[in-house]
């Protein structure tokens, strides 16, 4: 591993995060056979009509490189649908990107928008991807750690880490992989921080469709908000598509301008047939198919929740997303990787040792992230097998 001038291998900057523990975890589900309740990925398919779109596009020539921010009729039907949704009124031209994914939207704007060590504030337990593209942007992240099973974020935890360098905010509501879709009280005191000191505010939306509690509210519509927030989201949770990679980024023109300055030199532009089946989906399946997808989702989540509980299991119930948090004391384990490892191993179901989304992988040592992004049958065999997994002896040596 490289470490410093005249090596070659990883720069310090990225060498720390090393491999993500979606890719670890997978791989050793694959190797085990196991269920894959660790990798958030559905195992449906985007509606046919989609995937028609997608070959048509193809079939019809659409083979050479889209305009940098994106298709004109994709940024058109992402701001309608914002529009539609009740959110701000983006400008297609002006305020709308598409990128490669989330991730993609992500990276541009860190990278676009931030100096050399600026601070960005995090909530723990933070998706994986945050602290990197922080560290890969020069920046530092101040990670904040609001308490378990609340995860409630507050002006005075906010407060309390503003520094003269604070630069930037980033939000997930619906939060992974706490299941909290964040409440009035709280996207006020986030936004009133950011007014007071200055701060951009990136809020990753990937989840918004995915509530089961209360509808889910963008930071980006709160007063004074519009200005400083960059809202971010993607295709593949809404239409089971993880594998497309089209996502989004919505801020204003001067935001929109430092988000394209990193995008087109990132990726430059994302691949046309996907950006015209996401149009056909965001122009053609609207309220009815949120409302049919939370259903959906309702129903796996609650049948989750209840064998987590009768396994032994003390489960998070999620307001949002498609993941549960799930505290593993109760069968004897205090370590989420090694009952991760354990639960693996001896009865074949892959799950995500929460520590790896908080500061050093130092918090959250007793949960696990389960995803109920299955099918109902295989839900119900991985909670089979889970009920044959003993508790563990206090003191065993694995
Ligand atoms: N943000 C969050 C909170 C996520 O869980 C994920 C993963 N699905 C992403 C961003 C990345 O989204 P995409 O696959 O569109 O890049
Ligand atoms: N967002 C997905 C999850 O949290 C994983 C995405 C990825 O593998 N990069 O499970």
């Amino acid at each position: 591993m490289g470490s410093g001038p005249g090596t070659h291998g990883t720069t310090t900057r990225l060498a720390p995060f090393g491999t993500t523990i979606f890719t670890t975890i997978s791989q050793r589900a694959a190797a085990r056979n196991a269920i894959n309740l660790g990798q958030g990925f559905p195992d449906e398919d985007p509606p046919q009509a989609l995937i028609e779109a997608s070959i048509a596009s193809l079939q019809a020539g659409h083979n050479q490189y889209a305009p940098m921010s994106g298709i004109p009729e994709l940024r058109q039907a992402i701001a309608n649908d914002q529009a539609r949704r009740g959110r701000e009124r983006w400008h297609p031209d002006h305020e709308v990107t598409v990128t490669s994914g989330a991730t993609g939207a992500l990276a541009a704007a860190l990278l676009g928008t931030l100096e050399h060590d600026d601070e960005v504030i995090l909530f723990d337990p933070a998706y994986d991807a945050y602290p990197a593209l922080v560290a890969m942007a020069g920046a530092h992240a101040r990670r904040l750690a609001p308490p378990a099973p609340g995860f409630r974020i507050t002006r005075d935890l906010i407060e309390k880490a503003i520094t003269p360098r604070t630069r930037m905010i980033v939000l997930n509501s619906p939060w992974n992989p706490t299941g909290r879709v964040l409440d009035d009280q709280e996207l006020a005191d986030v936004s009133d921080c950011c007014i007071k000191h200055d701060l951009i505010c990136v809020s990753d939306e990937v989840y918004e469709r995915l509530v089961f509690t209360r509808p889910h509210r963008s930071i980006g519509s709160m007063p004074g908000m519009r200005d400083r927030t960059i809202v971010i989201s993607s295709m593949g949770k809404t239409y089971s598509c993880t594998g497309w990679k089209i996502g989004w980024a919505c801020a204003t023109g001067t935001l929109t301008s430092a988000i394209r300055a990193a995008h087109q030199f990132l990726v430059f532009s994302v691949p046309v047939p996907l950006q015209k089946a996401a149009t056909r989906a965001l122009n053609d399946y609207g309220t009815d198919w949120d409302l049919s997808l939370s259903a959906s989702y309702g129903t796996r989540r609650d049948l989750l929740l209840e064998g987590l509980t009768s396994a032994g299991l003390e489960p998070i119930a999620p307001e949002g997303t498609y993941f549960i948090l799930a505290d593993i004391t109760g069968l004897g384990d205090d370590d989420d990787h090694a009952f991760c490892d354990r639960m693996l191993e001896t009865v074949g179901i892959a799950a995500i040792p929460s520590s790896v989304f908080t500061e050093g992988g130092l918090g959250m040592k007793s949960m696990v992230r389960f995803a109920f992004c299955k099918p109902q049958a295989l839900i119900q065999e991985a909670l089979d097998r889970l009920s044959r997994l003993t508790p563990r002896i206090r003191g065993d040596v694995r």
